[in-house]
């Protein structure tokens, strides 16, 4: 599942090899406060275990949380082996109760510090090879407040390989790009408008993660097939690295991969 493009690239100068596809684990460790059209159950221990085998026989090495996904992190840090064979992004500055629902934001730098060891911590491990800022949708004003400059240190101190930051608006992705080595941008067939940060990051070598590529699972069944539409369009696009697609549906992800599969090829052609 490798994509040999110019955006890949970007993550081997790292030291980081990321497949064409990530796997998101909002639902592994969260069914509250989340806006996915169906409800689900969270997937028990067994099942995560099996899932994430799965993904890793499928060629997947990527995987995104955040402590904002409610027990994420705990639980890829109990269920994960093998965590040197995966290139793992988590994220600072949002703060979910799994008690009240609630969210709260914290982007101070001691916050910063606080977050990357607990998660360090929770994922059972002394590295992070990836960690984002996870917006308010106030993308700017988080910059100015000196959020990177902390996350970058964490960086220097060796605790984290790369950063950036998961934006809502086109100004705040160019500025985490110009300060950071990656934006998480949202991209699908009905919300493109982020479209220029994936050039900016294109131009400069930086990498671009997508998040929401299935719209949140709101996909347009108008479509013959709109998985396939997705993943052709945007691993069609060459800035983009990885899309973070998520499923706790074996038969879904074993699609996605296929799809993905065909996409990359016919984007390589
Ligand atoms: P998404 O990947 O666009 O969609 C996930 C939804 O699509 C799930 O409900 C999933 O249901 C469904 N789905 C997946 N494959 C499918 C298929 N082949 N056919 C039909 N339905 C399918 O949206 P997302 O989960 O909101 O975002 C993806 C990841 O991005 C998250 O898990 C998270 O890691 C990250 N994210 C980050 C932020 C941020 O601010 N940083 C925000 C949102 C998301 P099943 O489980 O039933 O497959």
């Amino acid at each position: 599942l490798d994509r040999s493009s110019a955006a890949s690239d970007v993550y081997k100068r790292q030291g980081l090899t990321v497949s064409a596809l990530g796997l998101g684990t909002v639902k592994i460790g969260r069914d509250k406060g989340v806006k996915y059209p169906n409800s689900f159950t969270i997937p028990d221990d067994r099942a995560v275990t099996e899932l994430l085998a799965q993904a890793q026989d499928l060629g997947i090495n990527l995987i995104d949380t955040a402590p904002a996904y409610g027990h994420s992190e705990q639980r890829l840090g109990q269920l994960m082996s093998q965590r040197q064979d995966w290139v793992i992004v988590t994220k600072v500055g949002e703060e979910f109760d799994n008690n009240s629902g609630d969210s709260h934001f914290d982007f101070s730098p001691e916050h910063v510090r606080f977050s990357v060891e607990r998660s360090l911590q929770r994922l059972n491990t002394d590295y992070l090879d990836c960690v984002l800022i996870h917006s308010d949708g106030n993308d700017l004003a988080i910059i100015e407040k000196g959020t990177l400059d902390a996350l970058n240190d964490l960086k220097k101190a060796g605790l984290i390989r790369a950063t950036g930051m998961s934006t809502k608006t086109v100004a705040g992705g160019i500025a985490s790009l110009n300060h950071a080595d990656m934006a998480m941008v949202t991209y699908n067939l009905h919300q493109q408008d982020e479209a220029p940060v994936i050039e900016h990051a294109a131009a400069r070598q930086k990498g671009i993660l997508i998040k929401k590529a299935f719209a949140s699972g709101h996909l347009n069944d108008t479509l013959d097939d709109p998985v396939q539409e997705s993943l052709d369009q945007i691993l069609g696009i060459a800035g983009v690295s990885s899309i973070i697609a998520g499923t706790i549906n074996p038969a879904h992800l074993q699609e996605n991969v296929a799809k993905a599969r065909q996409a990359c090829k016919m984007a390589a052609q």
